[in-house]
């Protein structure tokens, strides 16, 4: 007989394992707490709008392609990819923009008009960055972090300085410009910590921006990824369950035995969680957990978020489908979220407007639009401090941008801490999971394995690799590489 196997959550993170250890012959089944799947990559729809809730940037193509061709599968026989262009705008202030175009050449030459010199530099940067996509694609990002041998090639030996400085100095070292510096240091913010605090290896990340592309799923945005996998997932005999969620794992002599989902019993041989870790250990007596309460506070947490997802009446003209909006002091929005945790004076943010790509995303003449806000996880959160900010961004949209947008509104949601709490299990209300600072990469994440029960496992953006989607389906394969080595199908 088969193990048994329930996988805890159905976000990519429990995607991924489940389809593999299904694949792998394992009986599966998952246990989502939520109506619908997708974990943080939910979706909603209202009044016509179709809102992705969470991701919205699809970018590593080649980690979902090798997912899908794992399976015998190509991401093509699921979904098509549009590759936008311009990729993203940068707002640096009232009407002054930069346009990151959809090839390093193009980037190249608007970085030229910028900062003379540049293009070249940037050519050398960006090579540098491609030469470490694939030493951590190849050699590092699919290990499960149990041993600092893992880390040790001579690929890494070489290239030892990138583990050693951080992005902000690296980028430093190549550009004088400010707006060009804050480009280059916007992709690390992804994985949650400040680029002075993020190796410089992590330039991987400025490979998957520039080198690699910004893409979106057409015919319905990031969902479509869900809605793949969950396809994948049943085609290889995953069961899903929603409306489940596991309120204790239960233990008999220090293995695994089952879980109580809605109050029932149900047996099982082994336990993967995707769902947030500490969530986790709280389902099982203190005394098995791999990490006390202090462990966790020491922790640096990647942002939560304030999010905010609006309807508008009208066809935006003067803004793109993804928009940083840069126009204020980075280091001190950073130190809100890192250093001195509270609400930020004047927030960085984020807007999109999928519906400019996929017109079915709104109902016709509309824009669909999310706004989101970085800011620290377990703030006060409530209905007057979402409106104030709501204010405060409309305001700088339409100063900035020069698109009225506030007397557009016809629809109008927010998420936040509170609910990512109440909807994720969350610990402290976190957005993206754990920071991917030094000491929170590769052997120094939350490790995949209970150190004292026979059977559990964690998945997710809490472990190896780290935040982020593509991040999270690695996860999901290293975990049930991990669970077949220990529990081999007979
Ligand atoms: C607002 C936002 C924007 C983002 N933008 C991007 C982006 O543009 N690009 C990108 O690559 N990444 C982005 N990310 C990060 C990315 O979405 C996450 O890293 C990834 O989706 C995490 O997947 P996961 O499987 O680790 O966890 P989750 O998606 O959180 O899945 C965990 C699941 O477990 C369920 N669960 C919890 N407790 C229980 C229980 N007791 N019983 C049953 N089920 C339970 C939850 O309901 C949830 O479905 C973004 C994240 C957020 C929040």
């Amino acid at each position: 007989m088969s193990k048994k196997i329930i996988v805890i959550g159905s976000g990519f993170s429990s995607l991924s394992a489940a389809t593999y250890l299904s694949k792998y012959g394992y009986q599966v089944t998952i246990l989502e707490k939520n109506k619908s799947f997708g974990g943080r990559a939910r979706k909603f729809n209202a009044d016509g709008f179709t809102f992705d809730m969470g991701p919205s940037w699809y970018w590593m193509p080649d980690v979902f392609e090798k997912f899908f061709n794992d399976f015998g599968k190509k991401v093509k026989d699921y979904y098509s990819l549009k590759k936008l262009n311009p990729a993203y705008r940068v707002y640096f202030g009232k009407k002054d923009f930069i346009d990151i175009e959809d090839d390093l050449k193009k980037i190249s030459n608007s970085f030229e008009e910028v900062e003379t010199g540049s293009s070249k530099k940037l050519i050398k940067f960006m090579g540098e960055a491609k030469k470490n996509y694939f030493i951590a694609m190849d050699k590092i990002v699919y290990k499960p972090g149990q041993s600092i041998f893992e880390l040790i090639t001579l690929d890494t030996f070489l290239r030892l300085r990138y583990f050693i400085t951080n992005i902000k100095s690296e980028v430093g070292k190549y550009f004088k410009n400010e707006k060009l510096r804050k480009i280059l240091e916007f992709p690390v913010l992804f994985l949650g910590a400040k680029p002075e605090n993020t190796p410089a290896f992590y330039n991987i990340m400025n490979h998957a921006d520039f080198g690699l592309g910004t893409w979106f799923p057409e015919k319905g945005g990031m969902y479509r990824v869900v809605e793949s996998m969950v396809e994948l997932a049943k085609e290889v005999g995953v069961k899903f369950k929603s409306d489940s969620q596991v309120d204790k794992i239960l233990i008999q002599d220090k293995k695994v035995v089952g879980v109580i989902a809605n109050g029932k019993n149900l047996s099982c041989d082994i336990v993967v969680s995707g769902a947030d870790y500490n969530h986790t250990e709280q389902l099982i007596p203190k005394n098995y957990r791999n990490y006390s309460s202090s462990y966790w506070d020491k922790k640096v947490f990647a942002p939560s978020s304030l999010l905010f997802y609006i309807g508008l009446d009208k066809k935006i003209k003067k803004l793109s489908h993804h928009n940083l909006f840069f126009d204020v002091s980075f280091d001190k929005h950073a130190s809100e979220i890192y250093d001195n945790p509270q609400w930020p004076e004047s927030p960085l943010f984020y807007v999109n407007f999928p519906s400019i790509t996929d017109n079915d995303m709104a109902p016709e003449g509309c824009e669909n639009c999310f706004i989101l806000i970085p800011i620290a996880p377990d703030l006060k959160d409530n209905k007057e401090i979402r409106n104030k900010y709501l204010n405060i961004v409309l305001k700088r949209i339409e100063d900035i941008a020069g698109e009225k947008i506030s007397e557009n509104i016809i629809y109008k949601k927010s998420f936040c801490v509170n609910d990512f709490i109440s909807e994720y299990n969350s610990y402290k209300g976190n957005a993206y999971g754990l920071a991917n600072t030094l000491f929170q990469t590769s052997i120094f994440k939350p490790k995949i394995k209970s150190k004292k029960i026979k059977g559990l496992y964690f998945t997710g953006q809490l472990t190896v690799p780290g935040p982020g989607v593509p991040p999270s389906l690695i996860s999901g394969k290293i975990v049930s590489k991990t669970i077949m080595q220990d529990f081999p199908n007979q």
